[in-house]
C-alpha cells in the first residue's frame, strides 16, 4: 500500500482533549460521508466522534493530510538523503522550493517523533558525542549540530544543536564584516555548545543511569557533564588528531558525521545548498537520524541490518512506507523542551527577524 493510503479503522479521537483520544477502547464514532479530491483515491471517507462531535477523515491519521501531491512525500525523503538541494529536488517534482521546503518540515517533524517513540530509554552501550559543524544563513553564522551515537551498533540516539561564533583564519575585511554582524545582532551565546550538550545527554540517559560517554577534548563537554550529577558519567576524551580509523574510540560518531555531510547537499563544503535556517537543518538532520537507525544497513559493502535491528529495537529493516504509514501526533509524546523547541519551529536564526520574533514569543 502508497504511504499515502490510510485505510484503517480510526484507532483514536484525533482531539486531544476528548476522553477518547487517550482511551479509545470504549470509544464510537460513525461515518459521516465523503470528500472528493484531486489526488489518488479520489474519494476520502469522514468520519464524527460520538463523544466529542470532532469531524475529521482517514486522511487525518495520514502523514499526507492536506497535501495536494501526497505522493510527493516519499520522494522528497529520499531526495533529500540523495544530496540534493530544494531546488534540484523541485525540478525533478515540478513544484516550487517552497513546497519542497514544507514537505521537508514535514518529514522531519514525521521523523523526530518516531525516534522518540522507538528509541531506547536506555542505552546499553558506550555513547560518542561530537559536534558536527555546518552553516545557516552564511559563513559568519556557523553552528553544530551534536551528536550521541553509539559505540556497537552506530545507533543514532539523538542531535540537537547549539550556534556557534564564526572562528578560523579570517582576512581583515571578513574580520570587519564578523564585527559589524555581531554588533547588529549580537553574539552567539559564549554558553551555547554547554547547554546544548547538558540538554542532550540529559534527555538521551534518564537519572540513575550509569554511562560511559567518549568525545574529543572539547572544553565544554566535562563541564556539562559534571552539572548532571544524577547520572553516573564516565567520561573519556580522545585527541581529534588520533586517526580516524576504525580502532578509534570515536569512530562510531566520525563515521556518522561522515554519512550526515556525504548524504545531505546542506552540509558539504562549498556550497550554495547550506541551510537558510538552523530549524531546517535540524528537520533534515532528523530524517538522516530515521534512515540511518531504521532503514540503512550498518556497513553497505556487507548488506547488513540497520542498527536498530541489530539492537532488538525492532524486528526487521523498515521502508519509508513503514515510516509514513501513521501520523504521529505531538500531544501523544508530551513534548518537552528542546524537542518541542524543534518541533514547533521555535529555533531562531537571528537576522531572519520574524524567525528571531516566533523563537522569542516562545522562549522558555
Ligand atoms: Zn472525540
Amino acid at each position: 500500500m502508497p504511504s499515502h493510503e490510510y485505510r484503517r479503522k480510526p484507532p483514536f479521537c484525533p482531539n486531544q482533549y476528548c476522553i477518547s483520544h487517550a482511551q479509545p477502547t470504549t470509544w464510537r464514532y460513525k461515518k459521516k460521508g465523503f470528500f472528493e479530491r484531486l489526488a489518488a483515491p479520489q474519494r476520502i471517507q469522514r468520519y464524527v466522534c460520538r463523544c466529542c462531535s470532532r469531524n475529521f477523515s482517514s486522511q487525518t491519521f495520514s502523514p499526507t493530510y492536506w497535501l495536494r501531491r501526497p505522493e510527493l512525500l516519499r520522494s522528497v525523503f529520499f531526495r533529500s538523503l540523495a544530496c540534493s538541494g530544494l531546488r534540484q529536488i523541485t525540478h525533478e517534482a515540478g513544484t516550487s522550493h517552497s513546497t519542497i521546503a514544507r514537505h521537508l518540515a514535514r518529514l522531519g517533524r514525521q521523523c523526530l517523533l518516531f525516534h522518540e517513540r522507538l528509541r531506547p530509554e536506555l542505552p546499553q552501550e558506550p555513547l560518542v558525542l561530537d559536534g558536527f559543524r555546518s552553516v545557516e544563513f552564511g559563513h559568519y553564522w556557523p553552528f553544530d549540530l551534536n551528536l550521541l551515537v553509539g559505540s556497537n551498533f552506530h545507533f543514532v540516539y539523538g542531535f540537537n544543536e547549539a550556534p556557534l561564533r564564526r572562528s578560523g583564519t579570517m582576512r581583515p575585511g571578513q574580520r570587519r564584516h564578523r564585527t559589524r554582524v555581531e554588533d547588529k545582532h549580537g553574539r552567539p551565546p559564549p554558553q551555547a555548545t554547554r547547554q546544548a550538550v547538558y540538554e542532550l545527554v540529559g534527555r538521551i540517559v534518564p537519572p540513575g543511569a550509569q554511562v560511559e560517554i567518549r568525545s574529543d577534548e572539547h572544553r565544554a563537554y566535562p563541564v556539562a557533564l559534571r552539572a548532571l550529577s544524577d547520572r553516573t558519567i564516565l567520561h573519556t576524551t580522545t585527541s581529534s588528531k588520533a586517526l580516524r580509523t576504525a580502532s578509534n574510540p570515536l569512530f562510531a560518531v566520525n563515521l556518522a558525521d561522515l554519512l550526515l555531510r556525504h548524504t545531505g547537499a546542506n552540509h558539504k563544503r562549498e556550497t550554495i545548498a547550506f541551510s537558510k535556517r538552523r530549524q531546517n537543518a535540524c528537520y533534515r538532520a532528523a530524517i538522516w537520524m530515521v534512515w540511518r537507525n531504521y532503514i540503512k544497513s550498518v556497513s553497505e559493502r556487507k548488506r547488513d541490518d540497520p542498527p536498530a535491528v541489530r539492537m532488538g529495537v525492532i524486528p526487521r529493516r523498515l521502508t519509508v512506507d513503514d515510516i509514513l504509514r501513521e501520523r504521529e501526533f505531538p500531544w501523544r509524546r508530551k513534548l518537552t523542551g528542546w524537542l518541542e523547541q524543534c518541533y514547533f519551529a521555535r529555533i531562531a536564526t537571528r537576522p531572519i527577524a520574524h524567525c528571531a520574533e516566533h523563537a522569542l514569543k516562545y522562549a522558555v
